[in-house]
């Protein structure tokens, strides 16, 4: 044990991030080309924590697992409580992660325009926006890392480019920008003219268009009927958008750093009284109100994205390196039996189907085994998140990411047409948390530990997050981690938020 902490620390202290040798596939992947290559971020956990040199290297150990929280004099925006915890044993390092952050989104101003992805100044002007991040990294930790430090600050950037829009509710958003991001319109404001406009503009040919010669022109769109977007599928389209940048960044970023591995990520942004949560991967945000259980994200996984998956090997067969097959049998044929009749099911179906068997069928199926234990070509378990862009199948050329999306889905939620109490709450966790405690436990626990809790602690939501992952942890006994009924205690990373949604509201 001693000897693991010390290689543990050699390893911080040096500042390099160890080589996954702990792939939720359990085939190991192909490292790519970046050996020898600075890290981008050093390991740590977040910086929130303010942890010391000694108390990092005792958040490492296996044999204790001890819960970290915030410090009782450290506070969070938006009262935010957290904990987290490392595995037991998978991997050296805990490779999850996690960002809370306010921020401000600024309209980018000229000259002045602020370098993107630079560190929030202090200066609390513009639209106050509140970000909750959780990653949860696999072979290596950093991409979560390098999520962690920076997908908040994509998503301030992004959403500075629309923020003139975003202080106008009362209207929608126009559908056309100028070059210079003012509105742009065709022809006249109102919409009735838009018909007149365009047979106007027939009759003058495309010329007619050239009235304002920044705009963004493509005369075969412009004079249809306009679909109405409203200001949150704008928000939306700012974390959809800056997930895949995010994606992008570490792809381009690897050509100077080790950027170990991939990631889940899983973002909460509060912002104008909406709460947004965007999500690619396999960690979970429910909201807890009332007792009541609402989830506002859903896991991805070989099993739930089954039909895209199956879909993509379709159409580009090319992309299963002739070893996979995209049909999904209900378990692996033998050779014995070609020509014979058996279950089946491929991207159209959810059922079950007979069909006869052909050789191409004797090929391993895109997506094998069930439940957590489902991989995409044998390899990985989760379909959707951050990095992995070296992710090879086992000894093979042949690439996971086309299969692994980065994009993620969104959830809205109104703030402000609900009314909330201080017991009523946004839980964020990895599927540390998940897998052995399920939402209305989650929910029952929170409910039950904070109604025991001085509203006016400031401590009460880290303490419960810490209620809430001592309950998936469980204790260490001769079999192992236990829960108090028994069964297994989560042996993977977890992290909590516990995130209240009456917010500021009771912050001194
Ligand atoms: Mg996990």
């Amino acid at each position: 044990m001693i000897s693991k902490v010390k290689n543990a620390m050699s390893t911080l202290v040096g500042g390099m991030i160890p080589h996954g040798h702990h792939h939720p596939s359990g085939t190991g992947q192909n490292s790519g080309s970046s050996e020898g290559l600075p890290p981008r971020f050093p390991y740590g956990r977040p910086d929130f924590l303010d942890l010391t040199p000694e108390l990092l290297q005792y958040s490492t150990e296996h044999a204790s697992r001890p819960v970290l929280m915030l410090r009782r004099d450290s506070r969070l925006p938006w009262r935010t409580g957290y904990a987290e915890v490392i595995n037991a044993g998978k991997s050296m390092l805990n490779e999850d992660q996690a960002s809370c952050e306010k921020l401000f989104v600024k309209k980018p101003s000229g000259k002045h325009r602020s370098s993107p992805l630079q560190e929030d100044t202090g200066d609390a002007t513009g639209i106050p926006l509140h970000f909750w991040g959780v990653y949860d990294g696999h072979a290596g930790s950093g991409a979560a890392i390098a999520a962690s430090k920076l997908l908040h600050r994509l998503i301030r950037d992004r959403l500075g480019e629309v923020a003139h829009l975003l202080e106008n509710p009362a209207s929608p958003p126009p559908i056309c920008l100028a070059k210079n991001g003012s509105p742009y319109q065709a022809t006249e404001s109102k919409k009735g003219a838009a018909a007149a406009a365009a047979a106007a503009a027939q009759q003058q040919g495309e010329g007619a268009a050239a009235e304002e010669p920044d705009a963004i022109s493509d005369p075969s769109i412009r004079y249809h009927m306009e679909k109405v977007v409203s200001m949150e599928s704008l928000v939306m389209g700012v974390l959809e958008n800056a997930f895949r940048q995010m994606d992008e960044l570490i792809e381009k970023e690897k050509a100077s750093y080790t950027i170990s591995g991939g990631c889940c990520a899983l973002a909460a942004v509060q912002m104008l009284g909406k709460l947004y949560v965007a999500n690619a991967g396999d960690s979970r945000a429910i909201i807890i109100r009332n007792d009541e259980v609402i989830p506002m994200s859903n896991e991805f996984t070989p099993e739930s994205e089954r039909q895209r998956l199956q879909y993509l090997g379709f159409l580009r067969p090319e992309l299963l390196g002739n070893e996979f097959t995209h049909m999904e049998f209900p378990r692996r044929i033998q050779h014995s039996e070609l020509g014979k009749k058996m279950l089946f099911r491929d991207h159209t179906m959810t059922g079950w189907a007979y069909r006869t068997i052909v050789e191409d069928d004797l090929k391993f199926p895109l997506i094998y085994g069930e439940g957590k234990k489902a991989r995409v070509m044998a390899t990985i378990g989760v379909t959707r998140g951050l990095g992995d862009h070296d992710l090879k199948v086992y000894n093979s050329n042949i690439h996971i990411k086309p299969f692994l999306s980065c994009c993620p889905e969104v959830k809205v939620y109104d703030l402000s047409e609900n009314k909330h109490g201080p017991d009523d709450v946004l839980v964020m966790g990895t599927d540390g948390l998940w897998d052995v405690t399920t939402d209305q436990e989650v929910a029952d626990a929170v409910s039950t530990f904070l109604s025991g809790c001085d509203p006016s602690d400031p401590m009460r939501y880290t303490l419960a997050a810490q209620d809430l992952l001592m309950r998936s942890r469980g204790v260490l006994k001769e079999r192992g981690w236990r829960l108090p009924s028994d069964r297994l205690g989560s042996g993977d990373d977890i992290t909590v938020f516990v995130i209240p949604l009456a917010g500021h509201e009771g912050e001194s």
